[in-house]
């Protein structure tokens, strides 16, 4: 009742409502598959020490300058982008064969740290880990790519150079698959009107709405 409401209840109801709203958050993202980089994340602290964290500035916000380079890494986070992933809506797994080696299945984690079979992303890969000064094995399993990725992405220092080589292998894979892409039998033209870009357009929206939530 209403008479019953002091300062401890407001506070009682503040606290449940915050624990609610945190539960919540955290309940989406763990079953959104689009997410999985975000499964599990600790947050990166400038003293090279980890904590997991709910909501908070961060770190690639503050530590990736470059604007088009942290666009490029927040939508690979949220599973936009220019890789065929979670973005092409509909297409199954066993339909989604790299573009460029045409026998795995194409995905973010693949086209960046797995595929040989573009020179070019394969010279910047070798330039980032010469960069960071980590080796990356020579033959990476899928999960053994997922958590690279993961790594390279979620360290204080070592961000910056990964959104940079994120954003260089996004462009050389969209000059490399823009024009026409195979789905199946099918041959899609992608144009700036295709469901990609809108789903790229979705991704400006969802991030902006999760700068906000400190995603
Ligand atoms: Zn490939």
């Amino acid at each position: 009742m209403l008479i019953d409401i002091n300062a401890l209840t407001i506070k009682t109801l503040c606290n449940a409502l915050c624990k609610h709203v945190w539960d919540s958050l955290k309940n989406d993202i763990r079953s959104n598959p689009r997410l999985y980089l975000l499964h599990d994340r600790e947050e990166p602290l400038p003293d090279g020490s980890y904590k997991r964290i709910t909501s908070t500035l961060r770190h690639y916000l503050l530590q990736v300058s470059i604007t088009d380079h942290r666009h490029c890494l927040t939508n690979l986070l949220l599973g936009y982008s220019t890789f065929r992933s979670l973005s092409l809506h509909g297409v199954p797994d066993e339909a989604r064969v790299c573009r460029a080696c045409l026998i795995h299945r194409e995905t973010p984690e693949h086209a960046i740290l797995q595929c040989s079979a573009d020179l070019c992303t394969v010279t910047q890969r070798a330039e980032l880990f010469d960069t960071i000064g980590i080796t990356l094995p020579k033959t990476l399993s899928d999960d053994a790519a997922i958590f690279y990725l993961k790594k390279i992405i979620f360290h204080w220092d070592w961000v910056p150079h990964t959104a940079r080589f994120v954003h260089s292998v996004t462009a050389t894979w969209w000059d490399m698959c823009a024009k026409k892409a195979t789905v199946g039998d099918k041959q899609l033209v992608l144009d700036e009107d295709d469901d990609m870009m809108e789903d790229m357009g979705d991704a400006d929206m969802v991030d902006q709405a999760l700068y906000v939530a400190g995603l």
